[in-house]
């Protein structure tokens, strides 16, 4: 029998490797939910208090549910018409590629950083200029200058995964003033809760050619709910708005991220933040002691990059966590990464066990 997908799939597809997001490595149903600590993901430990109301559940949900998006414009600190919903950020990656990128066209990313947009960038036919970071995760702001007439989008992830800091905002101006009338400098800003005062949306009104990425799955604790924002200028918001789909956002995600928003929603993120973060530096001067990690990155997220020495190897590590119903992420396949790890900054009870064995490898390597 003839296989006809694989006669008529779009040839650039076919040797196209789809995003290993942590799910697909690990489903839910594989393993015993309750047992397992995901640490692999940078989602929230804590489940928000939400509730759901499916009286107009037989109706289509409005275009850009208002509720939603004053709750954001008023978070944010934008207007209502700077403000796109999205199914995740992840929407608003492809959304911007198939909005301002012809088929043979570029964008310009930072390796190591997040996996999407050059994939996304892939399914659209659309070329990716990588400009590495320097050795401690910062932009080279002199290649990239170079690269501007030549790319439609960079993707600027600041606090970056998986490296964990924030990119230097005197860098990102400069490259954005540099970029003006040539290229949209895209800051994903998908754990800015973790460093608020890092956010560049704020210079939204002084940029026209500025996109700020934003995330309820994150500190909002609503990864599963699939809902993201782009907040950019209103003219740039006007043109994603002519390629999304019809009804984006559902009824159910519009109630539930609306309700995150409100003063009660609000203070939780910021509760569970303050939380997230303590346990982040308690598990970074942990890492300390253990020998066998060469280096701990700096985090101003949810989660920790870790370099192991050669006395072990990420394999090993992320297979003993699997043994102990743990799961974290090996980084290691990412440029400049070898041997890494990536824990996602669990509750009280995951981090103390992370830790435990963490101290357990640590003695079995007699160091
Ligand atoms: N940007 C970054 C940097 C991320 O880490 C992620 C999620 N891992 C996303 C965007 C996508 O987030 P969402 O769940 O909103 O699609």
């Amino acid at each position: 029998m003839s296989d006809i997908a694989n006669k008529l799939i779009r040839q650039s597809l076919k040797s196209l490797k789809p995003y290993e997001s942590a799910r697909r490595l690990y489903a839910m149903a594989s393993a015993d939910e309750v047992d397992t600590a995901w640490l692999n993901a940078n989602e929230n430990p804590f489940l928000p208090d939400i509730a759901v109301y499916p009286e107009l559940f037989n109706r289509y949900p409005d275009f850009q549910p208002e509720p939603l998006i004053n709750g954001y414009a008023n978070y944010a600190n934008v207007t209502t018409d700077q403000v796109l919903a999205t199914r995740g950020a992840d929407e608003g990656i492809e959304l911007l590629i198939r909005t301002f990128c012809e088929v043979g066209e570029s964008i310009l990313i930072c390796p190591p950083t997040y996996g999407m947009y050059a994939i996304s960038a892939e399914t659209c036919g659309v070329n990716v200029v990588a400009v590495p970071t320097d050795k401690d995760f910062q932009l080279d702001v002199d290649a990239i200058k170079q690269q501007l007439d030549k790319v439609k989008i960079v993707f600027i992830c600041s606090p970056n995964n998986p490296t964990g800091q924030v990119v230097n905002r005197a860098d990102l101006v400069d490259i954005i003033e540099a970029a003006q009338d040539k290229a949209i400098v895209v800051a994903d800003e998908a754990y800015i809760e973790f460093c608020p005062q890092a956010t560049v949306a704020n210079l939204l009104n002084d940029y026209d050619n500025l996109v700020v990425l934003r995330t309820l799955s994150k500190a909002f604790g609503l990864a599963g709910l699939r809902c993201g924002f782009t907040l950019a200028p209103e003219a740039t918001i006007n043109a994603l708005k002519k390629v999304i789909a019809p009804y984006p956002i559902s009824a159910p995600v519009a109630q539930i991220a609306s309700q995150s928003l409100g003063l009660t929603g609000l203070s939780w993120m910021q509760e569970k933040v303050e939380i997230l973060n303590q346990l982040k530096s308690e598990f970074i001067n942990a890492t300390q002691k253990w020998s066998f990690i060469e280096r701990t990155y700096p985090s101003d997220t949810n989660f920790v990059l870790m370099k192991l020495s050669s006395a072990i190897s990420a394999e090993q590590v992320i297979n003993r966590f699997i043994e102990n119903n743990m799961l974290l992420r090996n980084q290691s396949k990412q440029l400049g990464l070898t041997n890494t790890v990536r824990i996602s900054i669990g509750d009280h009870d995951q981090m103390n066990k992370a830790i435990k064995i963490f101290n357990q490898i640590n003695q079995e390597l007699g160091q």
